[in-house]
């Protein structure tokens, strides 16, 4: 119990401040994520019942239901979990499917899984950093991707630009 308490210790250290992590381009230029890793009861500690949900669980929040909908500000869209930026606001479009959707992610955030939750098979994507479930890609976007990321708001934060909490990233040097 000592032994666990000390090293949990010691990766929280490491892990502040988790809202604002930046993330940092290596030598090459390659994206370095540190990835998050929590135990679910963490994970039920940090996020509200619905985002628990959605994130760790892969559910699916009711369409229509999110506020990010009409979110039509210029900034970016975290990662709920642990405050990684997905998306611009510049990559947002209204697709008429009740879910805020997306023709591309910033590059590297997400990751994608083949599922077969329905009969169908469907990509899903999580992010990058955490692993938190987002939603699932279809390829009846708009050009010029062709691509819809479909997310689920509750597992997304929205910042606005100029609010000072965007987290700097690589592309501001590229
Ligand atoms: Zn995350």
């Amino acid at each position: 119990m000592h032994r666990r308490h000390v090293l949990s210790g010691l990766l929280g250290a490491a892990a502040l401040p988790l809202m604002r992590a930046p993330v940092f381009a290596g030598a090459a230029g390659t994206l370095l994520i540190e990835p998050v890793r929590k135990s679910e009861s963490e994970w039920r500690r940090l996020l509200t019942p619905a985002q628990f949900e959605v994130l760790r669980k892969e559910g699916t929040e009711r369409p229509g239901s999110s506020a990010l909908l009409h979110e039509k500000r210029a900034g970016e869209y975290l990662c709920a979990g642990c405050g990684l930026a997905l998306f611009t606001s510049d990559m947002k479009y209204d697709s008429g499917t009740g879910w805020p959707s997306f023709t591309t992610t910033l590059p590297g955030r997400v990751n994608t899984r083949r599922d077969f939750k329905l009969i169908l098979p469907r990509t899903e994507y999580h992010c990058a950093r955490c692993g938190g479930h987002q939603g699932h890609l279809f390829d009846d976007g708009p050009p010029p991707t062709g691509q819809r990321w479909c997310n689920n708001g509750i597992a997304l934060t929205f910042v606005p630009t100029g609010a000072g909490g965007a987290a700097p990233d690589a592309r501001s040097s590229g």
